[in-house]
This record gives structure tokens, C-alpha cells and sequence, in this order.
């Protein structure tokens, strides 16, 4: 794919503009001159081919010269709720959801990983770099964390609710059976826990929420593993359909 680069306005009209690390990357990286053709993406779902005007000390002005809908998203609309991993791995996990074509992802609080994130704009670049790499043209939202409870509760009662858990009985049950077993659904929520796992009480909670619990095999994942298994196994078969 072409380098692509973000515009953190809306693109409207014949004028756009880059700044920050997005300008830094063209004028000094690239060492793009005025003429240049490059591709612009703004998160509304569309792209842009634009002619860079003039190059400044931290800014970029382009020409905007067709706008383009492009249309790279799943055709199912995917929220992952998940007790975030520490570190580099939270990033990771982020950099490939949006890869996958995750549409949110709630970092969760759960009994045994009490996740309190403020604002996750430190992340916001991590699902931007991950798009100008995967073409996406809309921006996975990351929410605000919420308690598991809230998150199991703002799921609409038709979409299609899965709740992944590590255990013997539901390894012999596993992800396959439940989404064969469903229409294509246009909205799917999907909840996986903290590297001590959900207590039998947020089980019991998902379970009389209308969530159907889920196995992934008899190995115990990490979560980050757990959750791009559920998410691949879940838009590869809607995907299909
Ligand atoms: N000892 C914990 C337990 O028994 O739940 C392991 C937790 S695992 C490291 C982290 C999360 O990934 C789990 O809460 C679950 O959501 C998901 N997970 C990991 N392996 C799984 C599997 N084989 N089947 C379903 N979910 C799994």
C-alpha cells in the first residue's frame, strides 16, 4: 500500500493541511517536494489523493485532488471489550485490532485486572500508525474504561454477545459451533479477561446478561492472544457468509 498519511481535520473542500509527526514524516522521511502526489485519509471512511502545495518547518499544505470511498471495513460491526495487557503488548493488541477491522475497543475493569485508564490518547497513535499501515479509513475508537458490569450491560439485546473463558467444559464446546449456529449479525460484542481470568461470579453475571460464554481449545491463552483469536474466528466466518 502507498504511504498514506493522517489529517487530523476533516477533509472538505480543496485545502488540507498536515502537521506534527504526520508533516515530519513527509517533509523529512520522505523529503517530499512541492508536486508531489501522496495519499490522504481523514477517519471519515474515505481517502484523498492530494499534491503537496508547499513545504513548511512543521507543516505540509496540499491540493486535494479526488476523494475517493474506499471501504476496507468488516461487514459486521465488532466491539472488543478486554481487560488490557501491560505495556508493549497493549500496544500491540491495538496496532492489530485495527489491523483485523475492530470498530471499538473498551479497555475493561474486571475483578482480578483493574484496569483504570484515564483517556487513552497514547494509544490514538498507535491506531493510527496501524491504519496508514493497513488502510483503513475509519479509526478504531478506544473508549473510555468501563467497569464489566456496564460493558456486559451495553450490548443490545440482538447482537451477538460472546464471552471468552478459559475452562475445561467450554474447550469441548468451542467458538465454531456457537457462530455457526448464527444469522449474520450486523453488531457482535466480545469480552475477554485479565491474565487471572473471569471469576465464576462475572461468568454467572455475563450468563444472565444474554452473553454466551466461548472456548478457544484447551490451551490457556494470554490475553492478547485470546482476543485476536476471537476476533479473527468471528469476522473470517461473518466475513465468508
Ligand atoms: N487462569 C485464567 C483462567 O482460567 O481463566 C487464564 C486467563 S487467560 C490468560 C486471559 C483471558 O483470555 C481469559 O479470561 C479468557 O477471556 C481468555 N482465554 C484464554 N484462553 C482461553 C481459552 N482457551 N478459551 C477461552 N478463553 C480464553
Amino acid at each position: 500500500m502507498a504511504d498514506r498519511y493522517f489529517v487530523e481535520q476533516a477533509v472538505e473542500g480543496q485545502q488540507a493541511r498536515l502537521l506534527g509527526a504526520e508533516a515530519h514524516h513527509l517533509a523529512h522521511v520522505m523529503r517530499a517536494k512541492p508536486g508531489a502526489e501522496v495519499t490522504l485519509f481523514d477517519g471519515s471512511g474515505d481517502e484523498f489523493l492530494a499534491r503537496v502545495e508547499r513545504v513548511g518547518r512543521s507543516e505540509i499544505e496540499l491540493c486535494v485532488l479526488a476523494r475517493h470511498a474506499i471501504d476496507r471495513e468488516p461487514s459486521i460491526a465488532l466491539t472488543l471489550g478486554v481487560a488490557m495487557p501491560k505495556g508493549d503488548r497493549r500496544r500491540w493488541l491495538v496496532e492489530k485490532t485495527v489491523e483485523l477491522g475492530v470498530a471499538r475497543l473498551v479497555p475493561l475493569e474486571t475483578a482480578r485486572g483493574n484496569e483504570r485508564e484515564g483517556a487513552p490518547a497514547r494509544l490514538r497513535q498507535a491506531v493510527i500508525e496501524a491504519s496508514k499501515q493497513c488502510g483503513r479509513n475509519r479509526l478504531m475508537e478506544i473508549a473510555a474504561s468501563m467497569p464489566l458490569a456496564d460493558f456486559l450491560a451495553s450490548a443490545p439485546a440482538g447482537s451477538l454477545r460472546l464471552f471468552a473463558h478459559a475452562n475445561e467444559r467450554l474447550a469441548r464446546h468451542p467458538l465454531g459451533q456457537i457462530v455457526s449456529a448464527q444469522a449474520n449479525p450486523p453488531v457482535v460484542f466480545l469480552a475477554v479477561g485479565p491474565e487471572g481470568g473471569f471469576t465464576q461470579d462475572e461468568l454467572d453475571l455475563a450468563l444472565a446478561r444474554g452473553w454466551q460464554a466461548v472456548g478457544l481449545g484447551p490451551r490457556v491463552l494470554r490475553v492478547e492472544t485470546a482476543a485476536l483469536a476471537l476476533v479473527a474466528a468471528v469476522l473470517t466466518h461473518f466475513e465468508r457468509a
